[in-house]
Formats: structure tokens, C-alpha cells, sequence
């Protein structure tokens, strides 16, 4: 009885009671050594979560989106040139975002279900001149998974700083930023790393801090200066007090409970029973008879899940009813075709309950809008997954 519907959105998502409880704490200052120390545990536990032992990492007020400008005003400078890999809506708007430091940026995209090819993105970095190359770990338009191995790979070869989008996949699918060579890994809190809106994540590499070391000019972003926030997460590494802007206290204290409870799970058994999460759902929409966004199992995310309508099915309509059966889900996104399909969330402490629900709810929805399916069977073939 929690009084508010099941949110299966791919964010935010349904959160832990130890992290709720966490947040409904009494605010601390901001300097006292308890939230210091909370503080320097939290970095520490991201370069874990991110499997970046050696990296840099960076907590800010803010959500996905500044965590994007922190990367893309800190590395690059203007005339750059710079690769978006974009696997749908948020590909682009690393794009839009890029350009306004002056980035020269070619996009390389796919349509909406298919990942950009990977021969096309090393031909045109053998032109060279590439400075910086972005990609989305999960486009949350299209659900589309993007490998980030033969990226992280193609940065290497030919000398390009590389930033991963992983607001909708970290501590969810299998990123291990060191091993691959990933320059910059970047989230936010709302999503797989289970705390409310409002922090903006990343994890950055020596190679990336060199880059941006080495800047002629000034970073054009006041706020995102890592000027600004390097000595402060330095300190706070170091349990030392620092300021530059006020972080958000109990956010903090939230996300150091979340990755705790992260780390007990442990990264490989979470990466795998998101696997097994993102089978069953396809498995269950399959056997409603629904085709998906993504156009095969090994570029589909696991976090999240993106069926077409069926004929006949008026998103709007679906929708509504899936709601009051108590389950709140997200409608397309992709402007070439988001009237067309339904998004389900299905990351973080998602459970077995939940996903039955969530499946029950829209097959039972789908009935009603006059669209003639087994629920039954649904869940089951979920539940052969799980
Ligand atoms: N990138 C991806 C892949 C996302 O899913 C989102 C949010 N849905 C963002 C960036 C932007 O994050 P925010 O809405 O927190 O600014």
C-alpha cells in the first residue's frame, strides 16, 4: 500500500527504503566531517560501481544533462573536432550540446532500432583530426545498446578522447570503464544508480584530465568548471573540507546508502540479472505479439524496453489504462516515430513482483483496447527469464 502507482519509466524508477529513509535524514552542513566523510565514501564507491579504480570522480547538483556539459565544456575547446555516435534522441542532443563550445561536430547515426556502424565511425576517424567522440551506452529513446568495447577501443587506436552516455546504464548494464578505455563515463542518479533526480554523476580518466589540463583557453562554462570542482572532490577524497557551490546534502547521503546497497549485490551478479530482467520482458512482449524498437536481442538494452502499439492500439488510451491498473509507464520518444511506441523501465531494484505486474498490467490494458492477447502466458515466458 504505497498510496502512488509503480513507476516502470526508464526513470525515475522505483527506489530502495533505505534510500528514501536516507534521504528523509535531518539536512547536515555541508562541511561537518560526518558529511565529509559521506562525501569521500561516495566517490570511492563510484570509481567501484564505475570499475575506474584510477579515475577521477565528480558529484554534482544537477541532473544527466549537466553531467554532459561537465564533459563536453571541460574537453573541448573551440574548432575541435568531434564524432557523436548517436543511437537516437540523446545522441543528438550530445550534438546540439557540443556545438555551443564551438565543437565541429559530425554526427554518424542509425536509424531508430539499429546501432551506427562501427567500420563507418573508424573510417572517418582514420581521416583524422578527431579530437573527442561521444556515444549512448542506451539511447532511452529507442532502447538500442550500444557495445561500448569496440569504441572504447577505437578511442585508443587513434588518440580520441572518449565520453560515454550512461545515464541510462550505469550500474545497470555491464560497463567497466578502465578495462574498456573509456575516457569519461557520465550519469545521473535517477535512473539504474537508484537515487531521486538531482545528482549529476561522472568518472573520468588521467588521459581526459591531461586533455583538459592542457587547455588554451578558458573552460566556457562557469558552473561546470572542473577549476571549480576538482579541488573540491579532491578534498573530499582526502575527508577535508572544500566549497565551491553548496552540494545537495542529502541527495549525497542518499546516493552513498545506494551504492552501498549496489556494491553488496556485487557488479557482475547486477549486470547479469539485468540480462536476465531485459530477456524476460522482450520474451513477455514477444509472446503478446509486439514488435520492438530495437531490432534484435544483441542491441537491445536491459534496462529498459521499447514494443510498438499494436494495430488498432491508441497509445494515449493504453496508457490510461495501464495507469489505473497501478503502473505508470513512459510513451515514445524518438521524434521520428514516438506516437508509434510505449517505453518500459525496468532497472535497479526492479523486482520479480514488480515486473509481473508491470507485464499483467499491459496485457490486461492491451484487452481492453480491444487487442485480443494471453496475459497468462505473458508472464509466464517473463518468468522462464527470471
Ligand atoms: N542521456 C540519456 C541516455 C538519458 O536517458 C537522459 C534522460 N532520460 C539524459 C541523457 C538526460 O538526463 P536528464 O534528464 O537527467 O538531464
Amino acid at each position: 500500500m504505497k498510496g502512488r502507482n509503480l513507476l516502470m519509466i526508464p526513470g525515475p524508477v522505483e527506489f530502495s527504503p533505505s534510500v528514501t529513509e536516507a534521504l528523509s535524514r535531518p539536512t547536515d552542513s555541508h562541511v561537518s566531517p560526518s558529511f565529509i566523510n559521506t562525501f569521500g565514501e561516495a566517490l570511492e564507491k563510484m570509481r567501484s560501481v564505475w570499475m575506474a579504480p584510477d579515475g577521477y570522480p565528480f558529484i554534482l547538483a544537477g541532473s544527466g544533462t549537466l553531467a554532459m556539459d561537465s564533459a563536453g565544456s571541460n574537453l573541448v575547446e573551440q574548432g575541435d573536432r568531434v564524432l557523436v555516435i548517436s543511437s537516437g534522441y540523446f545522441g543528438d542532443r550530445y550534438a546540439e550540446l557540443l556545438k555551443r563550445y564551438g565543437a565541429r561536430v559530425t554526427v554518424i547515426s542509425a536509424p531508430p532500432g539499429s546501432v551506427p556502424d562501427m567500420s563507418a565511425v573508424e573510417d572517418e576517424l582514420k581521416g583524422g583530426g578527431y579530437s573527442l567522440m561521444t556515444f549512448t551506452h542506451v539511447d532511452t529513446s529507442t532502447a538500442v545498446r550500444v557495445n561500448p568495447v569496440p569504441v572504447g577501443e577505437l578511442g585508443e587506436k587513434y588518440g580520441v578522447i572518449t565520453v560515454l552516455d550512461g545515464v541510462c546504464s550505469v550500474a545497470a548494464e555491464e560497463i567497466r570503464q578502465q578495462e574498456c578505455g573509456i575516457d569519461v563515463v557520465l550519469t545521473a542518479s535517477q535512473k539504474a544508480v537508484g537515487v531521486p533526480p538531482g545528482l549529476a554523476l561522472l568518472v573520468v580518466s588521467e588521459r581526459a584530465m591531461e586533455k583538459w589540463r592542457n587547455r588554451k583557453s578558458p573552460v566556457g562554462n562557469y558552473y561546470a568548471d572542473w577549476s571549480n570542482w576538482l579541488p573540491v572532490m579532491t578534498a573530499y577524497l582526502e575527508r577535508k573540507p572544500s566549497y565551491f557551490g553548496t552540494p545537495a546534502v542529502n541527495l549525497v547521503e542518499a546516493l552513498n546508502v545506494s551504492l552501498t546497497e549496489i556494491l553488496a549485490e556485487g557488479m557482475d551478479a547486477r549486470f547479469y540479472r539485468h540480462r536476465r530482467i531485459g530477456r524476460g520482458i522482450r520474451a513477455a512482449l514477444k509472446s503478446m505479439g509486439l514488435s520492438q524498437i530495437p531490432e534484435n536481442d544483441s542491441v537491445s538494452a536491459n534496462t529498459l524496453s521499447a514494443p510498438y502499439y499494436p494495430e488498432g492500439v491508441e497509445g494515449p488510451s493504453f496508457l490510461k489504462k495501464v495507469a489505473a491498473l497501478g503502473v505508470t509507464l513512459a510513451g515514445g520518444l524518438h521524434p521520428a516515430n514516438r506516437q508509434k511506441y510505449f517505453r518500459i523501465g525496468h532497472m535497479g531494484v526492479a523486482a520479480g513482483n514488480d515486473l509481473v505486474s508491470t507485464i499483467a498490467a499491459i496485457g490486461t490494458a492491451l484487452n481492453s483496447c480491444g487487442y485480443k492477447t494471453d496475459t497468462g502466458a505473458a508472464v509466464n515466458a517473463l518468468i522462464a527469464e527470471l
